[in-house]
């Protein structure tokens, strides 16, 4: 059987359309886009081109957006580049407990090294923060709140608009990571009411190493870089034209496809999380039922770990995570598990099953058929074996 990858949400492949799009830029067409001469000019075009094209998706003007090397250094940027900004005025950062490790170690890298004022959002059991929770921790000394659109360990979809009210009242600039959210809902800035965004292209069937960072016209970012004036200074660097024209693409396909592909992988979703709740015994679902990203299933399987249940799977060829795959290899509870408030026990047999384009009805009925055992087998061998619930 080849092998049945459920691990969409750590990266996806490239879409053949997308590899298209992109290899005269590797070839022919390989200019340096500040370059002043005709191989120059050509880059420039394609790079302008794509930077239009990725705007339009996300409802914002071309000069809004800065090309990143991706989703954790837009994160950065945002984070680090609103701090070091504001903090004569502004010296306070809020963040939601569940975010990005690229969220999180930014704010608090300002928060141990440079003296930043740090609260961490609640989240609720299911994922959520509440606008509530906010008010109380928002000051007019808050320089930013960062809050994910769609959790990449949950797929919990955040109610942004909400909390921006929330942020804009105090005079806080807003920011939120949209790279699990965009290509899969609508993603607009300005519905959503926000004055930075993240996003990436691996996440959506682009290349590695491409992303952008939206940030609202007139809002003033320190970069992290120094070099040339690329990005207008913001993100130095030569442009990475292929990978700006792949993501352009990537968008382009995942707009055509969004309708499409929410409902197949929503059926898909609830069809897998159904059979594994009632065919296994002490499992429960992480994060909420609705208001999620339909392609993502969070699943505690009590009384075993997530690291022998992924090698298990590993060996019949299926591929899924435990937690984020950023931390995968330590035996820590997800950060976003125990943020809702789950017990370390119940967190530490979370495994994240991520659907995507290629999952079908059989490839996930033959998981359902190796799950079970797998589970059984691990929990015989287990010194505490679950109390029933
Ligand atoms: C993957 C991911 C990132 C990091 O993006 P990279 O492009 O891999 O650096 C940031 N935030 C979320 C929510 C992610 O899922």
């Amino acid at each position: 059987m080849t092998p049945i990858y459920l691990d969409h949400n750590a990266t996806t492949p490239v879409d053949p359309e997308v590899i298209e799009a992109m290899l005269p830029y590797l070839g022919e067409t390989f200019g340096n886009a500040s370059s002043v001469h005709q191989f120059g000019r050509s880059a420039k075009v394609a790079l302008e081109r794509s930077r239009e094209q990725i705007a339009a998706f996300i409802n914002c003007e071309p000069s809004e957006l800065t090309f990143t090397s991706g989703g954790t250094e837009s994160d950065n940027l945002a984070v680090m580049g609103i701090g070091y900004a504001n903090r004569e005025r502004r010296n306070h950062l809020i963040v939601g407990a569940a975010e990005h490790h690229a969220v999180l170690e930014s704010a608090e890298f300002l928060h141990h090294k440079e003296g930043f004022g740090l609260d961490l959002l609640p989240v609720d059991r299911e994922g959520f923060s509440s606008t509530a929770a906010l008010e109380k921790l928002v000051t007019d000394r808050t320089a930013l709140v960062s809050v994910m659109l769609a959790n990449n360990e949950t797929g919990a979809i955040q109610d942004i608009p909400a909390l921006a009210r929330v942020a804009h009242h105090r005079g806080t600039l807003m920011h939120t990571d949209a790279v699990q959210a965009v290509g899969k809902v609508k993603v607009d800035v300005k519905e959503l009411d926000v004055d930075l965004l993240s996003l990436t292209a691996h996440k959506i069937y682009g290349p590695k190493g491409i992303g952008a960072l939206f940030v609202r016209q007139g809002i003033r970012v320190r970069p992290l870089l120094y070099g040339g004036s690329h990005e207008k200074k913001r993100r130095p660097g030569t442009e990475n034209v292929a990978g700006a024209v792949g993501l352009a693409k990537a968008l382009e396909v995942a707009g055509r496809r969004m309708h499409d592909d929410h409902e197949t992988l929503r059926g898909l979703t609830n069809y897998f999380i159904d059979a594994v709740l009632s065919r296994i015994p002490d499992t429960v679902l992480n994060g909420p039922r609705e208001n999620r990203l339909v392609q993502t299933a969070n699943i505690s399987f009590k009384g075993v770990q997530g690291e022998p249940v992924i090698l298990s799977l590993d060996m019949e060829n299926i591929a899924v995570a435990s937690g984020s795959a950023c931390t995968s290899g330590s035996t820590e509870p997800s950060h976003v598990l125990t943020a809702m408030g789950l017990a370390p026990e119940v967190a530490l047999g979370a495994i994240r099953f991520s659907l995507g384009r290629s999952t079908t009805k059989e490839k996930l009925d033959h998981v359902l058929s190796v799950l079970g055992p797998i589970i059984e087998r691990l929990r015989s061998m287990s010194p505490s074996r679950p109390s029933r619930v």
